[in-house]
C-alpha cells in the first residue's frame, strides 16, 4: 500500500506499529501475530483484538524460532509474565504456517 512517491509511513502514520519479539523488525501491528496471556499461557490472540499486554511476531518461522528460544522466554518478557507461564509453540509455529499460507509467502 505504497503512495506513488514510495512514502508507505505516510498512510500508516497513525496505525499502531509494534516491534517483532524475533528480530526487533518494527511493523504495522496488522502486519504481525499477536500473542497474549490467558489462562497461565502465552497463547497466539484469536480475536481481532484482545485487550491487555501483547507481543509481537511477524509472520515468519525464523522469527517464531526466535521467539520461542529458552522455552519462549523472549515472549514471556515482552509479555512481562512471570517463568511459570507457559508458552503455546506449537499454536504460534502454527499461526506463523497460516499467515505465509495466506499471503502465499514461498519460502
Ligand atoms: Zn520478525
Amino acid at each position: 500500500m505504497e503512495s506513488p512517491t514510495g512514502r508507505a509511513t505516510d498512510r500508516v502514520a497513525h496505525a499502531p506499529i509494534r516491534t517483532c519479539v524475533g528480530c526487533r523488525r518494527r511493523a504495522v501491528s496488522s502486519q504481525l501475530l499477536r500473542v497474549i496471556l490467558r489462562d497461565g499461557f502465552a497463547v497466539v490472540d484469536q480475536q481481532p483484538r484482545s485487550p491487555g499486554r501483547g507481543a509481537y511476531v511477524c509472520h515468519d518461522e525464523r522469527c517464531a524460532q526466535r521467539a520461542l528460544r529458552h522455552d519462549g522466554a523472549p515472549l514471556r518478557r515482552a509479555l512481562r509474565a512471570d517463568a511459570g507461564v507457559v508458552v503455546d509453540g506449537e499454536g504460534l509455529r502454527a499461526r506463523v504456517r497460516e499467515a505465509q499460507r495466506r499471503e502465499g509467502v514461498s519460502t
